[in-house]
């Protein structure tokens, strides 16, 4: 139970929150770090989070989406240089609180990639 209780405070130094749902193996408070949600007790990871944590189970459309990562990704990549030239350029407030808001919609869509690309 100490070691527990150790893990708890050590996750909670590195940064993590405890959140108010319990695991579902154990019982015990799940943290949350950087996105990710886990069980200090038994060390599961339920995905609670619905919004980018949540990838889909590998699955033929998964792969042929994997397959198009690399494009995408070189594709979201140049889109974000021209938009970095055009920001460079702008001084239309209007404009630049849009392309920033763009800016972060493609940056989003890069971790997105990442992620799917890391995932197996
Ligand atoms: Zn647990």
């Amino acid at each position: 139970m100490n070691e527990v209780i150790k893990k708890m405070a050590e996750s909670l130094r590195a940064g993590a929150t405890m959140l108010p749902d319990n695991c579902s193996v154990c019982n015990s408070p799940l943290f949350r770090l950087e996105n990710r949600t886990y069980c200090v007790k038994c060390g599961s990871s339920p995905t609670l989070t619905p919004a980018l944590a949540s990838a889909p189970p590998a699955s033929p459309q998964v792969d042929s989406v994997k397959a198009m990562i690399p494009q995408m990704t070189s594709t979201v990549l140049a889109k974000l240089k021209k938009l970095r030239v055009e920001v460079d350029e702008t001084s239309d407030p209007v404009r630049l609180s849009q392309m920033s808001e763009l800016m972060l919609t493609l940056l989003k869509i890069l971790e997105v990639l990442e992620r799917l690309g890391k995932s197996k």
